[in-house]
């Protein structure tokens, strides 16, 4: 049968998979470092996910008002909610402002304050004096279209060096050889042609896994494609049960109404006409950290607080703000308000509800994006040849919970990272052994399996059960008996892959066939967050459990690893890092949650 699919193949120092900002970052950094690159990626670069990005980056500049990296440490360890790795936290909050003047020296066009210094702005969680003075204004934006200036300065600064891009080509499977990764296989869409890459390092970028959920924020291509790889070539996945949903998506679209729309000065408003955050948030209010806000919103609206002809939605006011400010820093949301809610912002409040947004959970890797397989032995154990950066990974700097403006900082800063690792130790043009016997049966199985299936659901079909199934049983509020329901349907939707049908069986710009890949990389996901979520018996951070509603330090501060070979579950554990990575901090100790 692999006969029937030629294979052309290619050599390369790395390859990256993915052209989001994580992978654009470590393209360009390994072909400064004279290594030969490819990127590989299902989608023109610029159109990855990141594109949407809308608030911003957070990195301590000081340029609003005095600000620290020790500050921006202690934000992000207690927004993980203490789960965070702090060595990783520390790396990445460090390199933090050198890694947002290299996006200017790159061209990124900043928003800029009277005197001429990159524009930042509050967003939620991120406070000075270790929580106990004002809030930050950390968060550097390029109007609402941060992400999208980003990453065109991060493509053009990948052309500028000597990398190649394969564009519109799907990635399928890793080759591996005795636990160690060799390369990638993947297909071009636009003939059906099959490439193998043979490499001495692979570096998964391939973003989140949000279109596991009916309702999110991200594009239909962030699939998990890169989860899935890791999935079938033995890794575990970590931390998959924290979800981080986002307290603005618009009512019925899922569209995205940034974070930066509340750090501006909106507010959410109830059917009774109360700003309700006072009550959830007194200090922080409607900027308190996302897992709080969403969770207030949905509590609001359990308790017949909601608005509308329903009662099942809330709403954003900016209509008391300045309308040339709305124009000048929020230009892209108001448009986004008009086309999708049919809302003047200047005039009315945008209907909003809790969508989800953000995988804190992923492939684990150390901080310098090496991957992850935790043994017995050696909890720590790396994967050879193996790297995965961005929302795909799990470093872990979020742990429980992402603050807003700290995943744009983190792709670029371990993109970079991962770039310098695989600089130093591999050579350019070093000698690679030939690929293993058989190395392509597993991607080339696959794909003729799901060229050519022939049950009796649809792709689609299946694919909104998974979706519904996480939607009602995984999603903000959790308990017992509906996660143990979750556990039974997903997994029972998993079973279906045998009876799947797909009806297009040619090789060209096959949709059909892409997203039934597609669907078997989102359904080990899916399955290991119900599975997480349901073993882990206390609350913290975004995974808020009604049965267990506290943090419960001594029995969970630990990462959960899963492991899922198409059938079986296996969960796993790996502790977190209780150390810093330099004597000039120290361990930031567990406190109880204050909001
Ligand atoms: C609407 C929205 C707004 C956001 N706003 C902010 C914000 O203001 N600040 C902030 O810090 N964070 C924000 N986030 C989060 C942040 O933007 C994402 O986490 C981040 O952009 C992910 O980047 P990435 O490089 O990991 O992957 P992505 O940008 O998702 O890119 C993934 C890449 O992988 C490629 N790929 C995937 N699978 C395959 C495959 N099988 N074969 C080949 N290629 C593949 C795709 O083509 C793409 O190039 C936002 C997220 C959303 C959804």
């Amino acid at each position: 049968m692999t006969g029937a699919y030629p294979i052309i193949t290619h050599t390369y120092d790395a390859v990256v998979v993915g052209a989001g900002g994580s992978g654009l970052r470590a393209t360009m950094g390994l072909a400064e470092a004279g290594l030969k690159t490819a990127c590989i990626t299902k989608v023109f670069p610029t159109r990855s996910h990141t594109v949407a990005a809308q608030g911003g980056i957070a990195a301590s500049l000081g340029n609003m008002g005095p600000d620290s990296w020790q500050w921006h440490m202690y934000d992000t360890v207690k927004g993980s909610d203490w789960l965070g790795d702090q060595d990783a936290i520390e790396y990445m909050v460090r390199e933090a402002p050198a890694a947002v003047y290299e996006l200017e020296h790159f061209g990124v066009p900043f928003s800029r304050t009277e005197e001429g210094k990159i524009y930042q702005r509050a967003f939620g969680g991120m406070t000075t004096e270790f929580g106990e003075g004002p809030p930050a204004q950390r968060t550097c934006a390029a109007a609402d279209r941060t992400g999208h200036a980003m990453l065109h300065g991060l493509y053009q600064q990948s052309l500028k060096y000597d990398s190649d891009f394969y564009i519109e080509y799907f990635a399928i499977d890793l080759i591996m050889e005795k636990g160690e990764c060799r390369g990638v296989i993947a297909m071009n869409m636009e003939d059906g042609s099959i490439h193998a890459f043979r490499s001495q390092s692979v570096v998964l970028a391939t973003g989140g896994y949000g279109r596991a959920y009916f309702s999110c924020t991200s594009a239909h291509t962030c699939t998990g494609d890169g989860g899935g790889m890791a999935l079938r070539a033995g890794i575990g996945l970590q931390d998959l049960e924290f979800v981080q949903f986002h307290p603005t998506g618009i009512y019925g679209a899922g569209v995205l109404i940034t974070e930066g729309a509340r750090g501006e000065g909106g507010i959410l408003i109830n059917s009774e006409g109360e700003r309700f955050m006072e009550r959830y948030a007194p200090s922080a209010k409607d900027l308190a950290s996302r897992d709080v806000v969403s969770r207030s919103i949905s509590n609001e609206i359990r308790e017949g607080r909601g608005v509308g002809p329903e009662g099942d939605h809330m709403f954003l006011h900016l209509d008391h703000l300045d309308p040339a400010i709305l124009a000048e820093r929020l230009p892209g949301i108001s448009e986004s308000a008009k086309v999708f809610a049919g809302v003047d912002v200047t005039k009315e409040p945008i209907p909003i509800i809790p969508t989800v947004h953000y995988n804190m959970g992923g492939i684990p890797t150390n901080y310098h994006g090496e991957v992850i397989n935790p043994t017995k032995k050696d909890p720590d154990a790396v994967v050879p040849g193996l790297f995965a950066v961005g929302e795909a990974a799990c470093v872990s700097v979020h742990g429980a919970n992402r603050l807003g403006s700290n995943s744009l900082i983190d792709l670029v800063v371990f993109g970079r990272a991962t770039a310098h690792r695989i600089a130093e130790t591999s050579k350019a043009g070093a000698t690679q052994a030939p690929l293993p016997k058989g190395y392509e049966e597993m991607a080339i199985g696959r794909l003729d399996a799901a060229r050519h299936a022939n049950g009796s659901t649809s792709t689609a079909d299946m694919r909104l059960k998974m979706q519904k199934t996480m939607q009602n049983n995984c999603a903000v509020f959790r308990t017992e008996e509906v996660l143990a329901e979750g556990v039974k349907l997903i997994d029972d939707v998993a079973s279906g892959f045998d009876d799947l049908k797909t009806n297009d069986r040619s090789l060209v710009w096959n949709s059909d066939l892409i997203e039934t890949l597609e669907l078997q990389n989102l359904i080990g996901q899916a399955v290991l967050t119900m599975h997480g979520a349901a073993a882990r018996k206390e609350s913290r951070g975004a995974h808020m459990h009604e049965d267990y509603p506290d943090r419960d330090d001594n029995n969970w501060m630990k990462h959960t690893v899963g492991w899922f070979d198409g059938k079986k579950v296996t969960l796993g554990e790996r502790p977190v890092h209780e150390y810093t990575l330099t004597k000039e901090v120290e361990y930031i100790k567990p406190k109880a949650r204050v909001y």
